[in-house]
């Protein structure tokens, strides 16, 4: 927008930060410079203790979760912001900035497509968007690396998992998704979600996609609870 009109409209719309709710300056589109240098990365976490979490439930290549999620923490207002506010450009901004440190950890280098989780259609159609799809589009921006959000669809509504226990969440994504092309075979895939809390969703996305003959299996999550 050409900056006199985005002054007058920051005068009848100020523009805040979603992370702080100040008002975002010029320079900054989607979350303010002071939010964006305090993410709450984990660049100093090895990614092992990603992979163990999923170890005896699904083989990955490589693992990474980029922001620490806290109740009432920055990560936390961000997920909000774009889930729930549908703020759509701050997800692929984050994506992008994800993307710049998978990059800086030289990580996915061997990876083919990328796969965002997918919605089931009516709750696509109910938002709008699919928030892990926006973050993926920043991600691959950055990486390079093909996207494909067609290959894979999600055939079931899964419930809210936080009150079952983890045979009946096992039990409640089991054949939730189904690959529906041909594209991944021998493909080394990266599965792309918005937040990880027990994995059930990934690993359930995971193995549907081995099944249908990928090679290899790597997962990205924005964030990590
Ligand atoms: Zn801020």
């Amino acid at each position: 927008m050409l900056d006199f009109l985005k002054d007058a409209a920051n005068l009848v719309f100020p523009c805040t930060c979603p992370g702080c709710n100040r008002p975002l300056l010029k320079t900054e589109e989607f979350i303010c410079l002071h939010c964006q240098t305090n993410l709450p990365n984990r660049l100093n976490f090895k990614n092992e203790d990603l992979k163990q979490r999923f170890y005896g439930r699904i083989q990955l290549e490589e693992a990474y979760g980029f922001l620490l999620f806290k109740n009432q923490g920055l990560t936390q207002k961000l997920l909000h912001a774009i889930k729930y506010n549908g703020n759509q450009e701050l997800a692929k901004e984050l994506g992008c900035l994800f993307g710049v440190s998978c990059q800086q950890l030289s990580l996915f280098s061997s990876v083919d497509v990328v796969v965002p989780i997918p919605l089931h259609k009516s709750k696509y159609r109910l938002r709008g968007f699919n928030q892990s799809a926006l973050i993926a589009e920043g991600l691959v921006s950055v990486l390079a690396i093909e996207m494909d959000n067609k290959a894979v669809i999600r055939k079931v509504k899964t419930t809210t998992q936080t009150k079952k226990t983890r045979a009946e969440r096992w039990k409640n994504v089991d054949n939730t998704f189904e690959v529906v092309s041909n594209h991944l075979e021998n493909k080394h895939v990266l599965l792309v979600d918005d937040v990880i809390t027990t994995g059930a969703t990934l690993e359930s996305c995971g193995q549907t996609i081995l099944a249908s003959g990928a090679s290899k299996i790597s997962i990205a999550c924005l964030a990590l609870a």
